[in-house]
């Protein structure tokens, strides 16, 4: 019997599954192909692209000096080139963790090789799917609060017996500051690219298939190492104000204290308990700020094994769903960053600059004029995959159709996060540089998250009377002129047939 593995892009860890399932590791037949199957689904970032397939190059590496038997393969597709290896290397049992994306294991599942295909549980997030079916099963409500406690109390973070070290729970009451002063921020690790890396670019330049952004410069990280130092970076220099300031956007500050590590976690450069012990262990050993470790470890232990845990839970369907009925097309400035509002241009050109925004900019300047502008959730969240270096089905259609948009009606989310022009002038920079007044609603000068909020509100009202966490602005629609509200419902179906003449 000859057992072999498969590694995908995502799976870059010696520790992951189907490798330490093998008993015997020296001469072990694994095999890695960079595929251009899987990137013709949408226009990927390339700088995605680059960090994939320059970190399983690198990954390759340190297998091959392992004593691994490397094969990596460069092809258009997956199944060739593992029926060619199954069958020269004699395979009898060819082992692969199962991925994270449902398309994914459809795809391994399908496969049609001469040998016994074995999927291993997935190591790489710290609930299993079954762990979190037990969790979820027996709930009305999937609350991310309960989940997230469920969680510091079963591996023991920040707890003090059980109860919550400082006694409460969730600090983000002081994690919501705006940039009022100027912010003097820590420097980003960032990394020149190698020989590998810059092989990558130019061939990532050169492959005939549409994809988005710009390459260069490219700065990411591809190996274990250098995703250590990223989070050795942060936990040294940005964790300890990470809190206050999580939510804030400032025009140049484009990573402000954000740990940056969401990509290298993503494709397993990273491990989400080394991380949040890194967190822990600094809180102790250096006194820090809790609301700032508390806020991080949120993210990491709470909404990331949160999104990837309600993925598995809820039906295929998931990803069509759309409770608003929006069906608005994704306007092309998304795509271009051609637009004169401000807070959209200087986000988008930094998604194409770097293929990262964070979650703030992602949730409630990108997703929220989505919501309230109507577009449809389908392509909100295929764009928000395309664009983003550290997007996949398992954390974008969770992120995206249930937190961004709501299109499910309310599985995860407990109210739709839409908001008008004056959340954004409070937590940034942007309104003072823009064309549009923060201030107002109608006229040409208006901003439109001002008309498309009240007209979001006004056309989505009964569906939005039923979430009881929308009473009280839903009151102050109410108090609106009947004048007004005409404006602005004309208003908002003038923007549409402004960018899209019939
Ligand atoms: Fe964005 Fe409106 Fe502010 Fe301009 S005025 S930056 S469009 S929120």
């Amino acid at each position: 019997m000859t057992i072999g593995v498969w590694i995908l892009g995502d799976q870059l860890w010696e520790q992951q599954a189907a490798l330490q399932s093998c008993s015997q590791k020296e001469n072990l037949p694994v095999i890695f192909i960079e595929s251009l199957q899987h990137i013709q689904i949408r226009p990927y970032h390339q700088q995605k692209l680059v960090l994939v397939w320059s970190a399983m190059r690198h990954f390759t590496e340190e297998l091959h000096q392992k004593k691994y038997s490397i094969t990596y393969t460069i092809a258009d597709d997956f199944a060739q080139p593992l029926q060619e290896w199954v069958k020269a290397n004699q395979i009898t049992e060819l082992r692969v963790m199962t991925p994270s994306d449902r398309p994914f294991i459809q795809l391994i599942q399908n496969l049609e090789l001469s040998c016994k295909i074995s999927l291993i549980p997935n190591n790489h997030f710290l609930w299993n799917t079954e762990e979190f079916n037990h969790w979820a099963k027996h709930r009305k409500r999937l609350l991310m609060e309960d989940f997230y406690r469920e969680g510091r109390r079963r591996f023991q973070i920040l707890m003090e017996q059980d109860k919550p070290v400082g006694g409460k729970w969730n600090l983000d009451r002081e994690n919501r500051q705006p940039p009022k002063s100027k912010l003097h921020t820590p420097p980003t690790q960032w990394f020149e690219p190698d020989k590998i890396t810059q092989d990558v670019i130019a061939k990532v330049q050169s492959i005939p298939i549409p994809t988005y952004g710009e390459i260069e410069p490219f700065l990411w990280g591809v190996n274990r190492s250098q995703a250590l130092q990223v989070l050795d970076w942060f936990i040294q220099h940005r964790l300890s104000d990470f809190g206050p300031y999580q939510d804030a956007m400032v025009t140049g500050e484009e990573t402000l204290w954000h740990a940056m590590i969401s990509p290298y976690l993503n494709i397993g450069l990273l491990q989400p308990l080394e991380v949040i012990q890194a967190a822990e262990q600094a809180y102790q050993q250096h006194q820090l700020p809790l609301n700032s470790v508390e806020g991080f470890i949120r993210q990491v232990l709470g909404w990331r094994e949160y999104m990837r845990g309600v993925y598995h839970y809820v039906d295929v369907d998931y990803p069509h769903k759309n409770w608003f009925n929006h069906t608005k097309p994704l306007p092309e400035f998304f795509w271009t960053g051609k637009t004169k509002m401000n807070c959209l241009h200087q986000i988008l050109t930094q998604v194409q600059r770097t293929g990262y925004a964070h979650h703030i900019q992602r949730l409630m300047v990108l997703s929220n004029f989505a919501l309230i502008a109507g577009i449809s959730p389908q392509e909100v969240e295929s764009w928000f995959h395309a664009a983003f270096i550290d997007a996949y089905d398992w954390v974008m259609q969770t992120n995206v159709i249930g937190m961004g948009l709501f299109a499910d009606g309310g599985m995860l989310a407990s109210k739709p996060y839409s908001a008008s022009a004056n959340y954004i002038n409070k937590m940034s920079d942007y309104c003072k540089n823009c064309a549009y007044s923060h201030k107002e609603r109608i006229g040409e000068n208006a901003c439109p998250f001002n008309f498309f909020y009240w007209n979001f509100l006004d056309k989505q009202r009964n569906k939005l009377q039923t979430q009881g966490r929308m009473s009280f602005i839903l009151n102050n629609l109410n108090k609106m002129s009947a004048e007004e509200l005409q404006s602005i419902r004309e208003q908002a179906q003038k923007w549409w047939t402004d960018i899209m003449p019939t």
